[in-house]
């Protein structure tokens, strides 16, 4: 079977994985212990050595993502059509679990490094607000000084959706601690991920306290339930994962670093070209590789262009979520400026650690090629 054409496809990301003997010999013990959910050792095991990594107290594992999320948010009581400040270029997730939890979605323009544009919250604050929920977007930081003022200055809860920010720091301060909460996903497309997973990271003990019901049905003991919650517990297969994939987290984010810097080399001089420069203060975990186009014409004419060439970028964040079909046209009045703009200009390209120094150079040649054919 020739299937040489098929393995020369490049996909944005492609997932990290431990050699295969590695999760085997992992997962073996399970057929001893039959234990595969319910906060078993692994699960417990993985929160502990996250806790670590992450350097925060407190760490929630979940399901996934999205539910870490949605949980968080009921986790912390707010008033049932509350409003929460949030940013629209984001993934779906982000404004789903907010609508999710009964309250109203506040859209806030973005800055130049693609996150939440701090000097226009409090504009946006009435007396409905309960809490202002920011995305540390490619990795980079939200203004985290500004945002926790204005929350104490007007008794906001913040959580922040650090799904593509694993294992950063900002300024030395390790990025799981900041906000009431920070939630990591940890799907397979993530930096780093338990196939499916997320996890609800605080130095808040109560929060821990709350997620394990909310995520366990609210049993506490064989006959008491506490509370009202979901199922989202991690189950031991993804713990194990996640254990191996920690081994290896160090190792793939240098290497993440070396093709991200290859592409910069090739592609800072390009004029139509805006790249990402992440904050010197931030320790980068070399996540995603976005580049901004001039206009939506040559962005949506190089996406095809390199199709036609197996390489697939992604149009990521595209369409903003305040505009998904599912909302019609309901926050249509929101001003998002430079969301609506870079959403409109932005293509993610592709990296991870098993790219290769080639692909970078013909992905990167290519892109260079096909945007001078539409200037
Ligand atoms: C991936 C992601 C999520 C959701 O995580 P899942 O694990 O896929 O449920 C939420 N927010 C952002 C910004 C993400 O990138």
């Amino acid at each position: 079977m020739d299937n040489g054409l098929q393995q020369d496809k490049i996909y944005v990301t492609r997932s990290l994985m431990p050699s295969y003997e590695e999760y085997i010999e992992e997962i073996k013990p399970l057929w001893d212990s039959h234990w595969l959910t319910n906060m078993g050792a692994y699960h417990q095991q993985l929160e502990t050595k996250l806790a670590e990594f992450l350097d925060v107290q407190n760490v929630s594992l979940t399901a996934n993502g999205h539910m870490a999320l949605e949980l968080t948010l009921q986790a912390l009581d707010l008033p049932e059509g509350g409003e929460v400040i949030t940013t629209p270029y984001t993934f779906i997730s982000t404004t789903h679990a907010i609508i999710r939890n009964g309250l109203q979605p506040v859209f806030c323009d973005i800055k130049d490094n693609y996150t939440i544009d701090e000097t226009k919250i409090e504009n946006l604050i009435t007396e409905k607000t309960v809490a202002i929920v920011p995305v540390h977007v490619y990795g980079n930081i939200c203004n985290i000084n500004a945002i926790s003022e204005i929350a104490s200055k007007h008794e906001l809860k913040v959580v922040y959706d650090a799904a593509h920010a694993f294992g950063e720091r900002f300024h030395g301060q390790p990025v799981a601690g900041f906000g009431d909460a920070s939630v990591f996903s940890f799907h397979a497309t993530k930096v780093f991920h338990t196939i499916e997973g997320g996890a609800v990271c605080s130095n808040d003990h109560t929060i821990y306290d709350k997620m394990y019901n909310l995520k366990n049905f609210g049993i506490r003991s064989e006959d008491t339930v506490v509370a009202v919650g979901a199922n989202a517990k991690m189950n031991e297969f993804q713990a194990i994962m996640g254990l191996c994939n920690l081994r290896h987290i160090e190792d793939a984010i240098t290497h993440r670093k070396q093709l991200y810097e290859q592409y910069i080399s090739i592609l800072k001089d390009t004029q139509w070209l805006t790249l990402n420069s992440p904050d010197k203060d931030i320790a980068y975990n070399y996540g995603y590789f976005p580049v901004l186009f001039k206009d939506a014409k040559q962005r949506d004419f190089i996406y095809e262009e390199l199709q036609k060439q197996d390489i697939y970028t992604r149009k990521y964040f595209y369409p903003l979520t305040c505009d998904a079909l599912c909302f019609e046209e309901k926050f249509n009045a929101c001003d998002l400026t430079r969301a609506r703009d870079f959403s409109q200009r932005v293509l993610v390209l592709p990296l991870y650690p098993d790219l290769t120094p080639e692909q970078v150079e013909r992905i990167a040649k290519s892109l260079i090629e096909a945007g001078g054919k539409c200037i």
